[in-house]
Formats: C-alpha cells, sequence, structure tokens
C-alpha cells in the first residue's frame, strides 16, 4: 500500500525538480544527489524523499493509472461551485463570491464567516473552501504516520491529559529498538512516505538520542521525517535537522498572549514562536495552529490564529478542538462542536488559497465519526493515521476516546484509502506547479 504515486522527473534546477504525474506537472526540492531526469522518485511535504527503479515505478503507475483519472473526476464534480443559482442572503454570496475569486476578504467578512450559523450557509461556506482547494492542489491529499514515542511531559497545559500533573495515567517510553520497528513497519510495510515522530515534552531522551534514532530510521527506509518533542531548544532543532528530520509540527495553539499563558502555566509565546521562526529559518516544514473552542477563546482569537500560522509560514494548518480531559484544570469545560472546527479550516482555506495544507486532525474525528469527511469537503487536503503500537496508543491520552485508538494500522488504512476514494482523492504530494 502506498501513501504517494512515484513521478517522473521532467526537469532539475537549482535544487528543485519538476515531476510529472500523468501529465501533471509539480515541483519538489531535491537533496538528493543522485536524481537525474527521466528517474522515478517519491515526493513529499514538496521534498523528495527516494528514487525508485524505473520498473517499480512503472508497474505502480499502471494500477494507478485508470484510477487517477476516475478520482479526478469525482473530485471535479464534489468540488463545483455555482454560487449564482442559490438561494441565500446577498451579503453571503458577495462575500463567498469575492472568496471563491481568491480576493482578499476583510477582517469583518471572515469574522462573518465564522460566525455563521445557519445550516444552509455554512454548506455554502464549506462547498466554497472546497472548490479553492480543488482549484490550487487538485485532488492530492498527503497521508502522514504518526508514532507517539512517549507520554511522558514536564509540562502542565491546563487541557492536556498527558501533562506532568496527571498522577492517573500510567508513563510509557518506547525504547530506541521500538521506535525504529514502529517506523520500518510504517514505512515498509503499510508505505507511508511521511512519519511524525511524537512526544509530550519529554527529558528521557537527550537529543543526540533523538538524532541518532531519526539517523538511523533515515539510513534503514527513507521516508520524510517530521519531529513534534515541544520546545527542544534552537540547538535541539539544529542537531534533529542535521540527522535528517525535515518537518516540524509545533502548535502555538492561542496566538493571544494572555490565553497562552492562562494555559500553559510557566510558559511564554514568544518562546514558541520563536522556535517556529529559527526552525523555518533552518529550512524546516513548518505545521502549526491552533486550539479551537478554548474556555475565554474569541472569534478574533480564533481569526489571528489562523493569520499567525500564515505568519510563521506553516506548510500545513493543524486546528484541532479543545476536548475536556476529566484529569485536567478544564475538565468541567464544555467541548466545541465539530461543525465549528470545520469552519475554521475552510475560512483557513479562504485566507490561504495557494500555500498551506489543512489537517483534519484524529481531535476532530473524536468528536463526529463524521467529520474526517466533513473537513475534506470544507478546504482540508491532509491527514494523519496513527501508526503507534497498539499497546501504548491508549496511554498517549492528550484527551478522552481519542479516535483510532484501538483500532490495527491495517483497518484504519483500509478505511481511509475507501474514503478518499469515495471522495475521489489521489495521495499526491507536492506543491502544485
Ligand atoms: S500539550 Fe504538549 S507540552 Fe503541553 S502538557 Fe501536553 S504534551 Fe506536554
Amino acid at each position: 500500500m502506498c501513501y504517494a504515486i512515484p513521478g517522473k522527473v521532467e526537469k532539475i534546477e537549482d535544487g528543485t525538480v519538476v515531476v510529472d504525474y500523468f501529465g501533471e506537472k509539480r515541483k519538489a526540492h531535491n537533496e538528493l544527489a543522485e536524481i537525474s531526469v527521466g528517474d522515478y522518485i517519491y515526493a513529499q511535504g514538496g521534498l523528495v524523499v527516494n528514487k525508485i527503479s524505473s520498473a517499480e515505478a512503472q508497474s505502480i503507475l499502471a494500477v494507478w493509472k485508470e484510477t487517477f483519472f476516475q478520482l479526478q473526476e469525482v473530485d471535479l464534480k464534489l468540488s463545483r461551485l455555482n454560487l449564482g443559482n442559490q438561494d441565500a442572503d446577498q451579503k453571503l454570496l458577495e462575500v463567498l463570491d469575492k472568496a471563491s475569486q481568491s480576493q482578499k476578504l476583510s477582517t469583518e467578512e471572515l469574522l462573518y464567516l465564522l460566525d455563521l450559523k445557519d445550516k444552509k450557509k455554512v454548506e455554502l461556506l464549506f462547498k466554497t473552501a472546497n472548490f479553492l482547494r480543488q482549484k490550487y492542489f487538485k485532488n492530492s491529499c498527503c497521508v502522514h504516520g504518526i508514532i507517539e514515542i512517549s507520554n511522558y511531559c514536564r509540562r502542565s497545559c491546563q487541557y492536556c491529559g498527558i501533562a506532568s500533573y496527571n498522577q492517573e495515567l500510567k508513563r510509557y517510553r518506547m525504547t530506541k529498538d521500538e521506535i525504529l520497528q514502529a517506523a520500518k513497519e510504517a514505512i515498509q510495510i503499510h508505505g507511508f512516505k511521511s512519519l511524525v515522530l511524537q512526544s509530550g515534552e519529554d527529558c528521557g531522551y537527550s537529543i543526540d538520542e533523538l538524532a541518532d534514532i531519526i539517523k538511523q530510521i533515515k539510513e534503514k527506509t527513507p521516508a520524510l521525517i517530521l519531529i513534534s518533542f515541544g520546545e527542544i531548544g534552537i540547538e535541539g532543532l539544529e542537531k534533529l535537522y542535521q540527522a535528517g528530520a525535515r518537518g516540524l509540527l509545533l502548535r502555538f495553539e492561542s496566538s493571544n498572549p494572555v490565553l497562552y499563558k492562562k494555559i500553559h502555566p510557566g510558559m511564554d509565546l514568544t518562546s514558541r514562536l520563536d522556535h517556529l521562526r529559527k526552525a523555518y529559518e533552518m529550512g524546516y516544514l513548518i505545521l502549526t495552529g491552533g486550539l479551537v473552542g478554548l474556555p475565554g477563546q474569541s472569534k478574533e482569537d480564533i481569526l489571528n490564529d489562523i493569520f499567525l500560522s500564515k505568519e510563521q509560514h506553516a506548510q500545513m494548518f493543524s486546528f484541532g478542538p479543545f476536548i475536556p480531559h476529566p484529569h485536567t484544570p478544564l475538565a468541567k469545560e464544555d467541548p466545541v462542536a465539530a461543525q465549528e472546527i470545520i469552519k475554521v479550516l475552510a475560512v483557513a482555506r479562504i485566507i490561504d488559497n495557494t500555500h498551506a495544507k489543512i489537517l483534519v486532525t484524529t481531535a476532530l474525528e473524536t468528536l463526529n465519526q463524521e467529520a474526517l469527511r466533513g473537513g475534506l469537503l470544507a478546504g482540508a487536503n491532509s491527514l494523519m493515521l496513527n501508526v503507534t503500537p497498539l499497546d501504548y496508543r491508549m496511554l498517549y491520552s492528550i484527551y478522552p476516546d481519542r479516535a483510532h485508538q484501538s483500532e490495527g494500522s491495517i483497518e484504519q488504512i483500509e478505511s481511509t484509502v475507501a474514503l478518499l476514494r469515495s471522495l475521489g482523492r489521489a495521495p499526491t504530494d507536492l506543491e502544485a506547479f
């Protein structure tokens, strides 16, 4: 099972390759020395991951060829937009018409969209975002695997079930061999081309140990490696980049400094943004975003979260719902409705038409089983499948009853592929050319 389609290199120019996918041209950044015109490669997150033999590529492409065009047709059909034919109020139609033409919306117009309540109006917002997603990203959808290597954390974020204050939780830390084995299975058996390694801010691994793990994964099994270990310091980021990590998943959760401090005791928004900025300068792909539905959060805060993600050069937006965990100080707060998050994804797509991929988080799926489909039909084009060994998965309890927490990797993959096919999405993963 593969989560990317091999493409043929048509042109190489200053570290960038132009790749052909059944006639569609995409660009990717290349760091591999051995790539020549005519080679077949896999790419993820806009980076060339590895080269494969022409014979292997031809056999995969033969299987995909017919399917690829069928999927495109399904996607085109599902993303058609006809605002002229809609029975909706004039203001909404005018704002969405502007958005569909990629015109910049004012803050007032964006807040108006975030505030929509009426089901039909919200549906029209989702359709417009899906139209924009199709226009600029076509039917590509990236599928990352994620391995949660440890649930130890030194922080005490007020919403998080694995925060240090939660004494009820059984803690685990995967050994190096367990991590290498899980990565090998994800990449070699399940076909992931992109893998996120995640943990709490765990002082149990040294940066050198993490670097060694990343290096060994890269040597044995080529893949795009993204890290999500919290604030590991600028030197830590540099070392892990040298070891081969190329993406950083680090959400700032709230762009409002007062709210940030309230939910992150002892932490400071400036330090988090500094990590993101320096990581971007080093060459990391940035995956960031916020928590939606936090107590005391306003619609303006949420809009600023989207703006801040864009300012941080996010290559992928990650916005997840606040879900109260019973062993946190926010246990008695209300969770946010799935539709509110999907609205945020749709508005994010309107704000960033062309650059950022948008993730449907597992947390959103936890709120509502249909949310993955809903998010993908409202501008999102990325998802992550949890490939943490089942013995540990239940213990990474950042919020309760997580979706897929007891589901094997194969089941998850099969249901995801079936969903992607029903929506006409193909697992290509390159910058739109
Ligand atoms: S949100 Fe991250 S840093 Fe905060 S307690 Fe949870 S795992 Fe630790």
